[in-house]
Parts: structure tokens; sequence; C-alpha cells
């Protein structure tokens, strides 16, 4: 195990299209992110109350289970625990079993990679297919993920085309579009036939007891609507206590790991199918693994479990910049993973990798929760100190170093007898001979020679050098030093003040910004993630604009839910279209393979984030929003709800007071669905609607 890092490491140093790969997306991810949090009052603040979330959940776990499991099991929901991966892997498979699959589709979820589930199912006769794009990819070529939320990050456009070539369609074009399209048809068929889904859960709120989902493509949508039978996996850290925390997470959550305000899709479960629901899965089953989770509650590492998987630590590490995400050779890589995987596997099984770090902190920087990895990473070498786990060099080098310090004069000295050795012995800057164990440690580095005058020297040049500390101020110092927090970082949080709490100005802070007019935010903010807008002031506008957007499928079928007010339907029976309603024999599946264009209602719309709001019902299932290339969406001005913000409470309000007409499914759409999994290029329609277009009813015709 020991030095296997560094072997993968010069590997991947030396893997020229890795270095391309790694260094455009890293970078890209890291100035989207950056831009992202623009759009906020005060991100820190925003942050810092992420982090209190996710401190308080953690306080107060169990409750927070236990109402979770109240909740989920009055809606139906079979929970499953699981003290170990193979645990988990026996309960998936006997669901799996008793439901007769030969087809699991699979939305991304690390967790189900934390269980090497794949191979599970194959063995047990099942054919497992990742539906996310990327992890599509790289079921393709064999290969785990490299990075929490951009799977194929390591694979360069050439890479990937030449494994479609050879696996899907030999004379394919090197490009995106194209190879998405493939991925979409081939894919689309595996959804329509397949008996069981699989995702992960990005939250499970306990005081509704819903699973929520954070994603772009569709394809999660499509895993959990689809398959009569629906499996969630997730560990204890997934649990959030309310559906406000959900929102202020995800508020978060997408900035820091692609830079969106909102992913295309934010699908909140509340149990199987209803009655009255024509879609929608029959069955929903939640594994709760603990996997080594629960023994590290209450320990300097239960931090690491604030962590909401966004990635932004691993694009902001210069470690994993150069090396990539296969090297921790783990199924969480990067700074999070060097803690992650340790607790998971035994610290005493990956002691290596909290030795990949450079200490610099730009992980917590870019944390939108705060994770203090350094402080964690540092706990960590502590222990492998401890455990002797350093070589001889290490150990005699730093012992030497720490006596000496505590002797000015025989640092002093000895600083000065170095200077003179380096200077003999070195050549335009460079030594010219190395001892064998520092060669290796700097191949591809110079060893700095020391300056030619030290700091103090310099310092007591310029007369600045203060030697002694006034000992009534010392006195006082030591005793600032001792009342400080046992949590004080030993490495400087880059400007991140106040990390362990906030005040009630803080607490009050608003993160939004004021939004003067709200159809006119709205429109801007569609068109900015990808969608297409129109204001009507009549009936006649509002035909004109359905004719102009579905003028290029004449006599096609359209799929149309029974809340479209009925003027629409009729204008469209005229041109001789077939309009499909609705049927609740079935899911509406078969019928709406065929139609090239949904057009759908809402329940309420975000002007902040270009987002509509659709709840599952009779009258509104699921699939046609989902299904077709075109989303047509009709929206009242009255619907248009400000910031984000104003959702939750109505949220909380349907699913706790008017739980007999609760929809078992709610999207937050914002946007077509999209991907950037083939090099990092933006793709529209990968697995949902390719155009989404809405059209704003004014008050006068509502
Ligand atoms: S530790 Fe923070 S930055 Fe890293 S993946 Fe988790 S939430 Fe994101």
């Amino acid at each position: 195990m020991k030095n296997n890092f560094n072997k993968r490491a010069h590997s991947a140093i030396s893997n020229p299209h890795l270095q391309d790969a790694l260094h455009i997306a890293t970078s890209r991810f890291a100035e989207l992110r950056a831009n992202s949090f623009k759009t906020i009052v005060s991100p820190d603040a925003l942050r810092r109350r992420a982090r209190k979330i996710r401190q308080d959940t953690f306080d107060n776990i169990d409750t927070h289970l236990k109402n979770l499991i109240r909740k989920l099991e009055e809606n139906g929901v079979h929970i499953h625990f699981a003290d170990t991966a193979d645990d988990a892997k026996t309960k998936i498979l006997s669901i799996a079993k008793q439901n007769n699959t030969k087809t699991a589709v699979k939305s991304k979820s690390m967790a189900s990679e934390e269980l090497h589930l794949n191979e599970a199912l194959e063995d047990a006769g099942i054919k497992p297919v990742e539906t996310d794009l990327g992890e599509w990819i790289l079921q393709l070529a064999h290969e785990t993920p490299s990075h929490l939320v951009a799977p194929a990050i390591h694979k360069t456009l050439g890479q990937v085309t030449e494994l479609f070539r050879k696996k899907v369609e030999p004379n394919i074009d090197e490009d995106p579009e194209t190879l998405t399209a493939i991925a979409r048809k081939k894919i689309r068929t595996e959804f329509l036939n397949a008996e069981l889904g699989i995702t992960g859960v990005n939250f499970a709120v306990s005081e509704t007891g819903t699973i929520c989902l954070v994603t772009n493509e569709g394809n999660a949508r499509m895993v959990t609507t689809l398959p009569k039978i629906h499996i969630g996996i997730m560990g204890i850290e997934k649990i959030v206590p309310t559906i406000e925390d959900a929102f202020t997470l995800l508020s978060v959550l997408p900035r820091s790991a692609t830079g969106q305000k909102l992913t295309s899709y934010f699908t909140l479960l509340t149990g199987a199918k209803k009655r009255m629901e024509s879609d929608g899965p029959q069955e929903i089953h939640l594994v709760i693994i603990d996997g080594g989770r629960t023994q590290h509650l209450g320990g300097p590492f239960q931090e690491a479990f604030h962590c909401i998987r966004c990635g932004a630590c691993q694009n902001a590490c210069p470690v994993f910049q150069t090396v990539g995400g296969h090297v921790y050779n783990s199924v969480y890589g990067g700074p999070i993973g060097s803690i992650l995987t340790p607790m998971l596997n035994g610290i005493e099984n990956s002691n290596e990798l909290p030795m990949a770090s450079s200490l610099c902190g730009a992980c917590m920087d870019a944390c939108p929760v705060m994770v203090d990895i350094p402080r964690m990473l540092l706990e960590m070498r502590k222990k492998r100190v401890k455990r002797r786990e350093n070589s001889l060099i290490e150990n005699t080098t730093f012992k030497v170093a720490a006596s000496s310090m505590k002797f000015p004069l025989l640092w002093k000295t000895g600083f000065k007898v170095a200077r003179i050795f380096f200077n003999i012995f070195s050549r335009n800057g460079e030594l010219l001979w190395q001892p064998d164990f520092l060669k290796r440690k700097l191949q591809k580095r110079n060893l700095p020679l020391p300056a030619k005058k030290s700091f103090r020297t310099i310092l007591e040049e310029k007369g600045e050098l203060i030697t002694k500390t006034p000992k009534k101020k010392q006195k006082e110092e030591d005793i600032e030093e001792k009342n400080d927090s046992p949590e004080t970082p030993i490495i400087p949080n880059h400007g991140i003040h106040n990390l362990h709490g906030m005040s009630s100005e803080e607490e009050s802070t608003t993160e939004e910004f004021p939004i003067d007019n709200p159809i006119e935010y709205f429109m801007r903010e569609i068109e900015s993630v990808g969608g297409k807008s129109y204001f009507v002031n009549n009936k006649e506008e509002s035909l004109k604009t359905i004719n102009e957007i579905t003028q290029r499928f004449l006599e096609s079928k359209i799929a149309i839910t029974n809340s479209v007010p009925e003027f629409i339907k009729t204008n469209l029976q005229s041109k001789n279209n077939e309009i499909l309603e609705p049927i609740f024999q079935d899911d509406n599946r078969n019928s709406l393979k065929e139609a090239r264009i949904g057009i759908t209602t809402c329940d309420w719309a975000i002007s902040e984030t270009g987002t509509i709001v659709i709840f599952s019902s009779k009258k509104q299932p699921r699939l046609f929003s989902l299904l077709p290339e075109i989303h047509i969406c009709v929206v009242l001005e009255k619907q248009i709800l400000n910031h984000l913000n104003d959702l939750p409470n109505k949220i909380k309000n349907i699913l706790l007071e008017k739980k007999s007409i609760a929809p078992s499914c709610i999207n937050l759409i914002t946007g077509p669905s999209r991907s950037a999994d083939i090099a990092l290029t933006p793709i529209k329609g990968v697995h949902g609607p390719k155009e989404l277009h809405i059209i704003i009813l004014s008050k006068n015709l509502s």
C-alpha cells in the first residue's frame, strides 16, 4: 500500500491526455463556480448558514433519523437498514429478484459505487444500465468515476469517440452532439423496458419524508418514473431536517458543483405513485447504509459527513488538478476523499491518502458548507505518526528540526552552515549532487536553495525585527490562546471568518437580490438557462405563439395534459395534429413514445432562477414534461414567485397539511435537459426535452 499513491501519481503526471482533460475541466469548473456565487448578495453568509444546517443536523442526528423513518413509512416507503456493503447488496438483490428484474436502470449514485453494486447485479443475472451519460461512458469503458459530479472528467472527446466506435456505432463522427444523440436513443429503450430503477439520494428530508434528487440530464426522473420499483440508496449523511434546509443546501450545491443557480431538475419524491396518479413507481424502497459511518459520529471526523458531494474541493485542489481522481484508488477522490476513504475503509488501510495534500486550504475555501478538510487531514496525519508509519528519514528530519527550533542560536548557526554548504555545492541555483532519497522525492522539482540572506537578517537590517514580546503582553496572549476554541484551525482559514457560529445579524442577512420586475427577470433567467419565453396578452397572441413553436411538427402527435386551457387544445386539433391526453388505465408511456411535443401547465414559477414547478397529479402526469423532445409550459402571471426561498413553505404546506391531495412527485424544472459529460461540451436534450418553451399568460387572460 505504501507509496502506491506516488506511483499512480507519477503515471498520471506522464499522461498528456489526462493532463489536458484535467486542466480544462478543473479550471472551467472553478471559473463557473466563482461566477455563480456573484449572483448572491452575501455568499459567505449563505455558506455559513449551510454549514450551520449541517452541524445542527449532526448534533441531533438520532432524532432526525427517527423522524425520517417515521415519515417515510407513513408515505409508504419501505426502509431497509444495512450495516455493511454486503448487507445492502443482499437487500437490493432480494427486492430485484422478488420483482423478476432482468434490467435495472441506474442514475448516478456514489453510494452504489461504494457497494460495487453493478458487479453484484451482473453476478445475479441482472443487467445494470448506467443512464447518466458520463457513467454510461465509463460502463462502456469498464472504468470507475474519477470525479464526484463529472465522472468522465478524465476522458477527452477523441477517447470517447473511439470508445463509441468500438462499442456502439463504428462510423460515428467525433462530435459531442452526435455522440449524445446516439446515447439518448440507446438508453431510452432501456428506460422504457426496465423493471427496476436505482438512484442515490441528494437529500432525505425528515420532516416530510421526502427524497430529493438534484440532476441535469433527466435520467433520474426517468429512473424514478418508468420502472415499477424504485430503490434509493443513501448513507445517514443525506439527512436534512426541513424542506427549507433542503432549499438552502440547494442554493449552494449546483453553484459549487457546476456553476448553475439550479440544475435542470430538482425532484422531490414523497412516496410511490398515488391512487389518483397515472405514472410513477408502484413501490419505493430506501436502503440506508452504515458502512462504517456511525463509528465516527461524535468523533474528530464527523464533520466529513457535512459534505454534500459538490466536487468543488476536487476542482480547487492543486493535487487533484495534477493527478485526477483515479490516483486516489477509491470511490471518493480528492481532498474530501482523502478523509472519507480512510473513515469508511479503516484509517490503517488508507494511510497514504491524508498525505496527498499540500494543506493549502483551497478545498475549504471552495467548500459550500465549509468542511474543515485541512484540520481533519492533520488529525489523520497525527494518527499516522502515532502508529509510527513515517519513514526513518522523515522522522529524524522532523525531530532534528523540532529540537533545533527550540534553540534560536542553534537554528541560526545551522542555517549559516547550510548556506555555506549549498553555495559550495551548487551551480546556477541547482545542487551538484543529491542523495538518492532526495532525488526520489524531488523527481520533477528543484530543491529551492536557501536565499542569500535570511528573512531575519533582512528584517534586522531594516530595523524591523522584534525579538522579544514584553512579558505582560506575552501572558495575556497565552491566556487568550488557552481560551481559544479547541477547534481553532491550525491552517489559516483564508478569509472565512467566524467559522463556528453566526451572529443574529448574519442569520437575518438576505442572500437575495431585489426583483423589481418579476416577469422581466423570469424571462431573462429562462433565456439564460437555454429556454425560450413568451409573454402573451390575449388568446390570439397565445395561439399565434404556440403555432409558431409547433409549426415544425405539423400533423404530429402532441401530448397535452388536462390542465392546459381548452382553447389551446382545440386550436391544435384544427391543425390536423393528433392530440394525446392522459389516460389512467396505464402510465401513458406507450402513447407518449411517439409524441414530439408535450404541453403542460405548472403550479408555481420562480423569477430568480427561471424555474417552473410542476406537481404530479391526475390531470398532469409526470411523463408529459419528460418524454417528448419539446416541452411547452403555460404559466399564469399570478403563479410567478420572486425568489426560490418563497417556495419551500408552499411545498411544506401541501406535503404536511394537505396530505390527501399532496403529490408523490414535485419537479422544479430549470431549462431543458442538459449534460457536459463529453469533454465539457454543453449539449441539450440528453434524456429529457431538448427544448423548453415557457408561455406566460397575462393577468387579463388567467
Ligand atoms: S467537502 Fe465541501 S467542497 Fe468537497 S465535495 Fe464536499 S461539500 Fe463539496
